[in-house]
């Protein structure tokens, strides 16, 4: 199962969901992966403390034009969507921190003057925080390119296990890498103005990708029925409420777990998981 954690903005908690969550489900399942996404500001790490064992290095092929080779036909430079490729006089210049490296460019050339080299973008650590399986990338400082390396963590998914993706906020190119293929996505928001707007973005997202969805409201007090309202209105799940919580600030701002912190956040955590499982079924 892939459930990914994502939201449409930032600072809503949804690397405290996603961490609790797995640390919850592995009380009862021997395999439960985390994996984080997030390789721009990866901080699952913080809270799981794993001990991490394997280091991938990420690449992708850029292209490397043989100028001996190279009769300045322009194929290859109106292929590239991405504008990676521009001719120049007598040369076609390559701009790598354009490229995304689908090596279109070297199979169109019909001088076969076209090599691809790997140019690193960052890479995929691994290893267990206890009983959890645990994946994180980074991405290099000053790199773009985050998708393929958000494809190099989602390789290490395990196949007979509960997967529990942390995506990266928002609602562009790296959130899509990371929930297209997931069996459900948990939004998570809290109930201010910019937390709902951006959670309208994040469902006509996922509702364009058509993957299960539901809404976890973070931070939620008990006078302010915003969430409500609006979930009601964009007639999405609720999936359960973490409540407005001075415990739950100070045990994130340490860098711990909630559930080991506040005991009563664990009926969120069974109540979020039967809304999965139910809605996983159907
Ligand atoms: S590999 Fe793809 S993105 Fe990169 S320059 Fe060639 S066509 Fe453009
Ligand atoms: S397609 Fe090949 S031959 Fe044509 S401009 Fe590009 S590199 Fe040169």
């Amino acid at each position: 199962m892939k459930i990914a954690i994502a939201s449409g903005k930032g600072g809503t908690g949804k690397t405290t969901v996603s961490t609790n969550l797995a640390f919850f489900l592995c009380e009862v399942n021997d395999n439960v992966v985390y994996l984080d996404c997030d390789v721009e500001e990866p901080n699952g790490h913080l809270f799981l403390n794993p001990v991490l064992s394997e280091k991938i290095v990420s690449s992708i092929p850029v292209p490397v034009v043989d100028e001996s080779k190279c009769d300045i036909c322009g194929e290859c430079v109106r292929f590239c969507e991405y504008k990676a490729l521009v001719r120049l006089g007598k040369t076609v210049m390559v701009f790598p921190e354009l490229c995304h490296g689908c090596g279109g460019c070297t199979l169109v050339c019909p001088q076969h003057a076209i090599q691809e080299q790997p140019r690193e973008i960052g890479f995929v650590e691994s290893g267990n925080s206890g009983k959890i399986g645990f994946v994180h990338g980074r991405l290099n400082i000053g790199e773009a390119m985050s998708p393929p390396l958000i494809r190099g963590v989602l390789r290490q998914i395990h196949s007979d296990g509960v997967n529990i993706i942390d995506a990266p906020p928002g609602t562009s190119c790296p959130v899509i890498a990371s929930i297209r293929d997931v069996d459900f996505v948990v939004l998570v928001t809290e109930p201010t103005p910019f937390g709902l707007n951006d959670l309208g973005l994040a469902l006509d997202m996922v509702r364009e990708l058509g993957v299960p969805h539901g809404v976890v409201v973070n931070r939620a007090e008990e006078d302010n029925r915003d969430a409500e309202n609006f979930c009601e209105k964009k007639q999405v799940e609720i999936l359960t409420k973490i409540p407005d919580d001075r415990r739950i600030a100070e045990c994130y701002s340490k860098g711990g777990m909630i559930l080991k912190d506040v005991p009563d956040v664990r009926k969120n955590f069974e109540e979020l998981w039967n809304a999965i499982r139910k809605r996983v079924k159907e």
